[in-house]
């Protein structure tokens, strides 16, 4: 007969290993087979607040990739709220996408229940494939959600607010420059976030070049922007001063980075350097590399000064504030000869852990 301590003992040490190894406070379960849901929230840090992260609607290979996307996840997200100085900790839910047909009203409400039980140690918002009428659901069960269609907490513009703020602050110390006129801007991805950063740049001056999927997007750029185009493999290698990721991850990887021919790399999309290493190829290159939770905190400053119902000018001027974070991370980069973004994790990590 299988003993049904020692059967479960492997998983439940790895469990814990993975806890640890992330600094992770709490990892909740909750099935509920009446809606399908299946979901995960982590809570990495309550240490400045609550924890406040979106909720994934994706499909999983296994559980176990769940795990540890809700687990890195919500890690990142304590990073980001600590160097944006808001009173919030990181967390992050997953819904595992269910194979059989389902509610999903249902669903998110269940999940709106499973928030609620949490006892407001974690806030929920929108992620990749939940929508905000999503969240209108998850209001009927909880008042721990940012972003419904009531309240009016769009991320996007704030981010590109913020991305500008620290593309800026980025010129100043790497170009010497006070303006974007006549900058040659790349820009990748010109979505929700790449578009209003595009309008952005235009109204001061800079001088884009776009590349996306959406044939439609990269049009919407020419006509508003005078912008010129570039297929999406060509985007690495246009002769620029900035290069602005706003599309996809992992994008900095070994295959691009020798193709880049800029001074500066500053964008919204999140994980875009591939691994570690990649942050120190660009440091040695002689790029400047705003990193990316610092610089497309401004989404996340949205959700969570809104959820504490701040003016919109507030929100504004913390989120314009992105640019002098950016400048002491580039100026201590400098003096300590190190990549940004590890004098950023060092200054995150002293605000959680010290
Ligand atoms: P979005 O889906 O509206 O835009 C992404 C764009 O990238 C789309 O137009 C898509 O067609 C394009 N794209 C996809 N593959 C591409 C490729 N190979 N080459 C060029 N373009 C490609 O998403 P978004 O909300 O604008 O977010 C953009 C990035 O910023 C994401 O990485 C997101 O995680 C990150 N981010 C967004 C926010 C926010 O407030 N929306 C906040 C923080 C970080």
């Amino acid at each position: 007969m299988n003993n049904p301590q020692s059967g479960y003992a492997p998983a439940y040490d790895g469990m814990f290993d993975k806890l640890e190894h992330a600094n992770l406070d709490e990892l909740h379960f909750r099935h509920d087979p009446a809606s399908g849901l299946r979901a995960i929230i982590a809570i990495h840090n309550t240490r400045l607040g609550p924890a406040l992260g979106g909720c994934r609607f994706i499909s999983y290979n296994s559980d176990e990739e769940a795990i540890d996307d809700v687990i890195r996840l919500a890690r990142g997200m304590s990073y980001k709220a600590a160097i944006a100085n808001v009173p919030q900790g990181g967390g992050k839910a997953v819904l595992l996408r269910p194979m059989q047909p389902f509610d999903r009203q249902e669903l998110f409400q269940a999940f709106g229940g499973f928030i609620q039980d949490l006892g407001g140690r974690y806030i929920t918002a929108v992620d990749s494939g939940s929508l905000i009428s999503d969240m209108d659901e998850v209001a009927t069960k909880t008042a721990y959600v940012s972003g419904t269609s009531s309240d009016g907490h769009d991320p996007s513009p704030v981010t590109a607010l913020g991305v500008y703020a620290g593309i800026r602050a980025a010129v100043r110390h790497q170009l010497k420059r006070d303006s974007v006129k006549d900058l040659r801007v790349a820009l990748q991805g010109v979505g929700n976030v790449g578009y209003a950063l595009a309008a952005l740049l235009h109204r001061d001056g800079a001088r884009l070049i776009v590349s996306d999927a959406n044939p439609q997007r990269v049009q919407r750029c020419i006509d508003q922007f005078g912008a010129s185009a570039v297929a999406t493999d060509d985007i690495y290698a246009v002769d620029c001063d900035l290069f602005a990721p706003c599309g996809l991850g992992a994008i900095l990887n070994e295959k691009t980075i020798p193709q880049l021919r800029c001074a500066i790399v500053a964008g919204a999309a999140n994980n875009q350097l591939s691994t570690d290493a990649q942050g120190d190829a660009l440091h040695q290159r002689g790029i400047l590399y705003a990193p990316d939770y610092v610089i497309n905190a401004g989404g996340l400053i949205q959700v969570s000064l809104g959820y504490l119902k701040k003016t919109d000018e507030e929100i504004k001027q913390r989120t314009l504030a992105l640019g002098s974070t950016l400048t002491d991370l580039f100026e201590r980069s400098r003096a300590d000869n190190m990549p940004p973004e590890q004098i950023a994790n060092r200054v995150a990590e002293s605000l959680l852990f010290d």
